[in-house]
């Protein structure tokens, strides 16, 4: 089976997923989508409202935004794959619940297993310390982490970790707004440096 096959047959048992409360709020769980052969993940938060409607992964104003900082580095959503830690929205965009994560993050690892990226993007302090907490990394908070790589073992693969904030903070910050999209330069560089072509 191809990885999109292999991702496909997670995607399905998420949508059913019952494992969580968050299921009897949903209206739609939200596996992931993208280019499963592509050396780059991105990981978010949890569906907002604009996701949960429609299925699928940051398309409501926070998604917007990544749409255009990854145009700005020559990239579209369909060159990356992106998801959430937890796949179910939580109701009124709270944060997720640690059982909530403990829970769901099965269905990412699996996700993580099947891609095999070289570079995983985190957004924001959630999914980052998910992430770092699957490397054996300390992590002190998105703010005193952002902006670097990290060389790390993730489930018995080599990758390389780059946090940064989560987009939604540019929606509000204009200083937020700038140093994702300073960010996004950084990683731009080493994609190039690296001579991944998405
Ligand atoms: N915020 C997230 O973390 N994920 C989404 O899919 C949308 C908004
Ligand atoms: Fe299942 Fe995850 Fe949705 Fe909870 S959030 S119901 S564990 S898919």
């Amino acid at each position: 089976m191809s990885k999109k096959e292999f991702l496909d047959a997670v995607a399905t048992e998420i949508i059913v997923c019952t494992k969580c409360p968050l299921w009897k709020t949903r209206k739609n769980a939200v596996p992931g989508e993208g280019n499963s052969e592509s050396p780059v993940m991105f990981i978010g938060e949890a569906p907002g409202q604009s996701e949960d409607i429609n299925g699928k992964p940051f398309v409501g104003a926070a998604g917007k935004f990544l749409e255009t900082m990854l145009s700005e580095i020559s990239l579209s959503r369909n060159d990356v794959f992106i998801c959430n830690i937890v796949k179910c929205r939580p109701p009124r965009n709270r944060e997720p619940m640690p059982n909530e994560i403990q829970t769901c993050t099965p269905y990412l690892d699996r996700q993580i297993k099947i891609i095999k990226p070289k570079f995983i993007v985190t957004l924001g302090n959630y999914s980052t310390a998910y992430i770092f907490s699957k490397a054996n990394l300390a992590f002190s908070g998105i703010t005193q982490t952002r902006g670097k790589f990290f060389q790390a073992t993730i489930l018995d693969m080599q990758m390389t970790i780059f946090p940064t904030f989560h987009p939604a903070a540019a929606l509000y910050s204009a200083k937020y707004k700038e140093t994702l999209q300073h960010d996004f330069q950084l990683l731009k560089n080493k994609l190039v440096g690296d001579a991944i072509n998405t």
